[in-house]
């Protein structure tokens, strides 16, 4: 499942192919994903040009000169590709874009959304109701952003008894963390994923605070210089080689003490640490 830094990669990705130009077609191949796509939404796109992209948590927003915006949300299983020339769509391709090149040499590239499972989403609605928007509206604060500090974290975990661990994938208190950073933070942190979220303060959330930009922010490089140094096969984008130093690696070493790493389930999602390292 594509977290904070994947989005971004694939938001960085996109805008060239998107930004400053216009839509020549566009493809939708269902009704619905994992809710009704909007009514017309090809006819809705067509001709339009695309001003500006931003990412708000694992959602990519893509503002369009109709004021309106085109969020893409890629669910559990949705991925995107960009084509140079115009490709045969899969049985789980659901969305395409045909763009012409900002440059006006009349150069095509294409802009496909692969869902298998289908938990991912489209929607376009007007600038005006971001705010209110059902997947944005109660959205904690973008963990790279301005308005993230100790003190709001802080504040964000007090009176939550619950792990720490399922506070991190909460995304009404921080964005855009998924499983796989959660685990790579609270290690990076050296807080056992069980403690109580309401208990971390102080040098603890100190700590919990820095891991989280500095995981994030080294994954997001991550997904820069895939992007730089290989093109995909096939085209995909943003699904690059994590550097991972405990997700996964249940039974191995921890690389900082040589314990066996652990895992354990919490609400129904798996949780790798090294109970010595994160207290
Ligand atoms: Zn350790």
């Amino acid at each position: 499942m594509p977290e904070l830094p994947e989005v971004e990669t694939i938001k960085r990705a996109l805008i060239p192919v998107l930004q400053n130009c216009q839509v020549n077609s566009a493809f939708v191949g269902r009704e619905n994903l994992r809710w009704p796509l909007p009514k017309d939404l090809a006819k809705r796109l067509t001709s339009r040009y695309f001003t500006h992209l931003t990412r708000r948590g694992k959602y990519i927003l893509m503002f369009m000169d109709s004021d309106e915006v085109l969020l893409l949300h890629l669910g559990m299983s949705g991925s995107v590709r960009i084509h140079q020339q115009k490709p045969n769509l899969g049985k789980h391709d659901h969305f395409m874009l045909e763009m012409l090149a900002a440059k006006g040499d009349g150069k095509l590239s294409y802009v496909v959304l692969n869902d298998p499972r289908r938990f991912g989403w489209i929607d376009l609605f007007a600038e005006s109701a971001i705010d209110s928007h059902k997947l944005l509206a109660k959205m904690g604060p973008e963990p790279l952003g301005n308005k993230f500090s100790v003190m709001h974290l802080q504040e964000a975990l007090n009176g939550r008894s619950g792990p720490i661990k399922n506070a991190l994938l909460n995304q009404a208190l921080v964005a855009g963390i998924g499983n796989i950073y959660a685990s790579e933070i609270l290690f990076l942190a050296g807080i056992s994923p069980r403690r109580k979220a309401e208990n971390i303060a102080g040098r603890r959330a100190e700590r919990l605070t820095a891991a989280i930009v500095k995981t994030l922010r080294a994954a997001i490089e991550d997904g820069g210089t895939s992007l730089r140094d290989h093109v995909q096969p096939g085209g995909e984008i943003g699904y690059f080689v994590q550097r991972l130093a405990v997700y996964g690696r249940a039974g191995k070493p921890c690389s900082k003490c040589s314990s066996t790493i652990k895992i354990i389930i919490q609400s129904g999602r798996s949780s790798f640490y090294c109970s010595r390292c994160q207290r």
